[in-house]
């Protein structure tokens, strides 16, 4: 209920005047509770209040794959506690969105933030870690590529070009086969596009394409939303899913339509099962999508 309002409040406000900030989900009421996924042995998906946050025990210490909404990086902490004594050693974050990185500021200081640089930038602009003297915010960036730890231990970090955001991270944990792809593949639906913070209608399906193609030995996909896990082969059916709504839509404006005709007559192609119908209202909604594509072709000439 309170989603809905917000949301609505939010598309009153205008969206494309939408600023990060706006995007963290609103604040629940009562006890924060943290719902633990074992996805490995060593690697767990903790759930609620806001993105999937991954957390990765490693031999020396603990590496932390998103930190959720506002007030829940102590419950992150809490429930770490529970499932191991090692120190958290690394905050990674998958993209700047307040529901995966208003959590860092709870975080210890000693513990060593990394992003891509372009989420760095956005991280920046944000309100929360203004308002906590920068507490959380990024020490280390990358700009493609980035390895962490070795052997059993080891993470690559990869960023293939703009989709939900401009700095859209893959964290990979090779000897699990299994990666975080955060909200570039958040589930199995229309993604948000952030346009103020350089996502890519355009570019959607080449960068979860150039993802799918670039990494190798994955089986097993935590995403930024979904309840559960997906595989490889749904990361693969992603691409051309957004492949098939950017040639929609690209049709649809060439044929003289309106964003919100196109929009109208938009339907989940059959072949997709399993992927939702409904479209977030953030960011303008469907009609939204289809204004940024055409903002995206206007600036290619
Ligand atoms: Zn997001």
């Amino acid at each position: 209920m309170k989603r809905g309002l917000v949301l609505g409040l939010l598309v009153a406000v205008g969206a494309l005047s939408l600023t990060v900030g706006a995007y963290q989900q609103p604040q629940q009421q009562g006890p924060k509770v943290v719902e633990v996924d074992k996805v490995k042995d060593n690697l767990f998906v903790l759930k609620g209040g806001g993105g999937n946050t991954a957390v990765f025990v490693t031999t020396t210490g603990v590496v932390v794959v998103d930190a959720k909404n506002p007030g829940w990086g102590q419950p992150i902490l809490d429930k770490i506690k529970e499932l191991t004594p090692k120190p958290i050693t690394t905050l990674i974050n998958t993209h700047t969105h307040g529901d995966h990185v208003s959590g860092n500021v709870e975080f210890p200081a000693t513990v060593d933030v990394v992003v891509q640089e372009n989420t760095k930038a956005n991280m920046e602009k944000m309100d929360i870690f203004k308002q906590n003297n920068n507490r959380g915010m990024a020490k280390r960036t990358f700009k493609d590529k980035m390895t962490i730890g070795k052997g059993a231990d080891q993470i690559d970090l990869y960023y293939f070009g703009p989709g939900h955001t401009n700095g859209d991270a893959w964290i990979v944990f090779p000897a699990l086969r299994t990666a975080h792809v955060g909200d570039l593949f958040a589930g199995k639906g229309l993604p948000l596009v952030d346009g103020a913070n350089g996502g890519s209608v355009l570019h959607y399906a080449e960068s979860v394409n150039k993802g799918y193609n670039g990494i190798k030995n994955v089986d097993t996909v935590i995403n930024g939303h979904s309840p559960t896990t997906t595989t490889w082969a749904d990361v693969k059916q992603f691409a051309e899913f957004n492949q098939d709504f950017l040639s929609y839509a690209e049709a649809g404006l060439k044929a003289g339509k309106t964003p919100e005709q196109i929009a109208a007559d938009w339907k989940v192609p059959e072949k997709y099962t399993g992927y939702s119908s409904q479209v977030a209202a953030l960011f303008g909604g469907l009609p939204g999508r289809i204004q940024r594509l055409q903002e995206e072709l206007g600036q290619k000439k």
